[in-house]
């Protein structure tokens, strides 16, 4: 099988060829064509499986059809791998002209929302950094988003936060503030959109997450 085979763009094609990739990997073949179709994805996948281009490159390729800003969110765990997401979009989109902004805690709000002003075809956030800038960055919104991803589900549904970030939680226990953070940002985001939900096991919290961001969900696993 070829990154051809499974309906992939030329041009993304010899981004692919360009970054040494000679053939998909297993959760690429079995994600990309159902995500070039329309269809949400769930996708049982682990670090290293080539999980990040799974995603990356039928959003590449949607821009590539008709670009939009703020086209594209991808809410992910940690700090390093919204970096490492974003290398690996810009490695692929380059030829065709993909912005991204990187929205992690840690840098300054201010510098962050002139990112966002430029309205950057794909964001990549942490999701306590993202609602902050979703309450407070005026102008900012995801009112046009197509396509939702969440990298890395478990690790995003343990996630703590400060104290700060807790204050919206009210009384609840603290490991549910990012239940609470992902269900807002899930609120202020188009219903008619395409949702990929990348996980490396299968939790009740994930499951839940899946039953209130996906719609008719094909599961690949590898
Ligand atoms: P990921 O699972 O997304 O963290 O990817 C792990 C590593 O595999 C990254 O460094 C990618 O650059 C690389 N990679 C992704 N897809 C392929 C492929 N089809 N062939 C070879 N390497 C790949």
């Amino acid at each position: 099988t070829s990154f051809r085979d499974l309906g992939v763009s030329e041009v993304l094609c010899e981004a692919c060829e360009q970054l040494g990739w000679k053939k998909p990997t297993k959760i690429q073949i079995e994600a990309i064509p159902v995500a070039l179709q329309g269809r949400d994805v769930i996708a049982l996948a682990e670090t290293g499986s080539g999980k990040t281009a799974a995603f990356a490159l039928p959003i590449l390729q949607s821009l590539l059809a008709s670009a939009s800003r703020l086209h594209s969110l991808v809410l992910t765990p940690t700090r390093e791998l919204a970096f490492q997401i974003a290398e690996q979009f810009q490695a692929l989109g380059a030829s065709i002209g993909v912005s991204t902004a990187v929205i992690v805690g840690g840098v300054d709000m201010m510098s962050q929302a002139l990112i966002l002003a430029k309205k950057p075809h794909v964001v990549i956030a942490t999701p306590g950094r993202l609602m902050d800038h979703l309450e407070n960055t005026k102008g900012f919104n995801l009112r046009a988003l197509k396509t939702l991803v969440m990298d890395e589900a478990d690790r995003i549904l343990n996630l703590e936060f400060e104290s700060e970030s807790a204050q919206i939680l009210g009384d609840r226990k603290e490991e549910d503030v990012v239940v609470v953070v992902v269900d807002k940002i899930l609120k202020v985001i188009p219903r008619d959109r395409r949702t990929y939900l990348f996980s490396a096991t299968m939790t009740k919290k994930v499951q839940k997450l899946q039953r209130a961001a996906l719609q008719d969900p094909v599961k690949c696993s590898v």
